[in-house]
């Protein structure tokens, strides 16, 4: 079999490449491991995502016009999300609806594990087991969409992604109609905790840089959100998994791009991934259509670089300790703040100016 691109993983980072691929007429494959996986996810999509990616909202969704913050010292702050809100979606549905669009657009999809790559001259050979047996496909670029337990990027022997730990689930009998962020190092050291609305109920979780204590941490919380840890055994889908902490670390090599979480393509501070995975994913297939490979780091640094940097130095200053996150929360209560925050959250296409003026003001504060 020969295609001219092979996309490994059809989540929103494979599924929107596939799109953008096969909208320029390029013969692309997508190979999806598990077609009605359910990844775990709060869903939570800044609505201007989906203008910006131009991907239609058909799906059932719940949308949320506020947020909360809870501080280590139970202070509370919630913000109007002005100009934008957050889109909460089942990941089942929405990535099961990013293909279907990709092969409306043109795009062929096959199920099936990646479990081999061989380098050719010029393009690759890629092994893949599919329900009727091995299928070897010949292709000139692979992108590897395949997220953070990346099966390329083992086969490419580059190691593995950083990441953060979340234990996470969902309580179907509870509701709540903004998204609450928890802070405090007691259960979600230099993370946070997380209730969130979604299709039935809500979910939960907790995220942190020490997953032996994950199991602790998110007892812990539920003491401090529902006063009791005995809810536990009431969590369906209760599941462990892990979210890219970005250290930027690989784009391209040998004809592979790497997009999504298997390029870490996640926002410190928030651990906001989907709109990323999607927005990587479409660089990737742009620099493939301007036969450009090097296009792909270039698109994503010119969008991206500043604030994810930004976004990683406030996430290492501000979520050390307890007293640093009372100090954010302080800021936080300024308007100026909480509008160039939202800002830069919904209005994705920001311009250099407003993430500069934000830039200046923890520079500011920092030193
Ligand atoms: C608990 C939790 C909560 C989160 N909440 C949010 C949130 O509210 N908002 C947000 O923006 N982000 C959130 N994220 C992050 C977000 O889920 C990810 O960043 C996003 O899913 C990345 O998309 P992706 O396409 O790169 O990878 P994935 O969504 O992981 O998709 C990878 C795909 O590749 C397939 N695959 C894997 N290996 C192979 C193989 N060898 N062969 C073929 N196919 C393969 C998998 O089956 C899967 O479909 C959360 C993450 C976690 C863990």
């Amino acid at each position: 079999m020969r295609v001219e691109v092979l996309v490994v993983g059809g989540g929103p980072a494979g599924a929107i490449a596939a799109r953008r691929l096969a909208q320029s007429n390029r013969d692309v494959l997508v190979v999806e491991r598990e077609p009605m996986r359910l990844k775990p996810c709060g869903g939570g999509i800044p609505s201007t995502a989906f203008q910006d990616l131009d991907i239609p909202l058909k799906i059932k969704h719940v949308s949320v016009n506020k947020i909360r913050i809870h501080s280590p010292t139970d202070r509370v702050l919630e913000i109007d999300l002005e100009g934008g809100s957050i889109i909460l979606v089942d990941r089942r549905e929405f990535d099961s609806c990013l293909r279907d669009i990709a092969i409306s657009s043109g795009a062929g999809l096959i199920e099936g594990i990646l479990t081999d790559i061989k380098k050719k001259k010029r393009g690759l050979i890629a092994s893949v087991k599919t329900p009727e047996g091995v299928v070897d496909i010949e292709a000139d670029y692979l992108i590897a969409a395949d997220g953070i337990n990346s099966t390329t990027r083992a086969l490419m022997s580059i190691k593995p992604n950083q990441y953060v730990y979340t234990l996470s689930g969902k309580f179907d009998d509870i509701t709540t109609d903004v998204c609450e962020f928890w802070f405090s190092q007691a259960h979600a050291p230099n993370g946070y905790s997380w209730v969130f609305p979604s299709m039935k109920g809500v979910s939960i979780g907790t995220g942190t840089f020490h997953p032996k204590e994950a199991r602790q941490y998110l007892k812990r919380f539920l003491i401090r959100r529902f006063n009791s840890d005995e809810i536990m055994r009431d969590i369906k889908l209760l599941r462990g998994y892990k979210i890219p902490y970005w250290s930027e670390d690989i784009y391209y090599k040998d004809r592979v791009f790497f997009v999504g979480d298997a390029g870490g393509h996640v926002m410190p501070f928030t651990f906001e991934g989907i709109y990323y995975s999607m927005k990587s994913g479409d660089f990737a297939a742009q620099a493939i259509i301007e036969g450009s490979p090097n296009l792909f780091k270039k698109l994503w640094r010119k969008r991206f670089y500043s604030r994810f940097r930004l976004m990683k130095a406030i996430q290492e200053y501000f979520l050390k300790s307890d007293d640093r996150f009372e100090q954010l929360f302080n800021l936080f209560q300024r308007k100026q703040i909480q509008d160039a925050s939202m800002q830069l959250w919904l209005r994705k296409d920001s311009s250099k100016s407003s993430i500069i003026r934000y830039i200046n003001f923890f520079r500011k504060f920092l030193h």
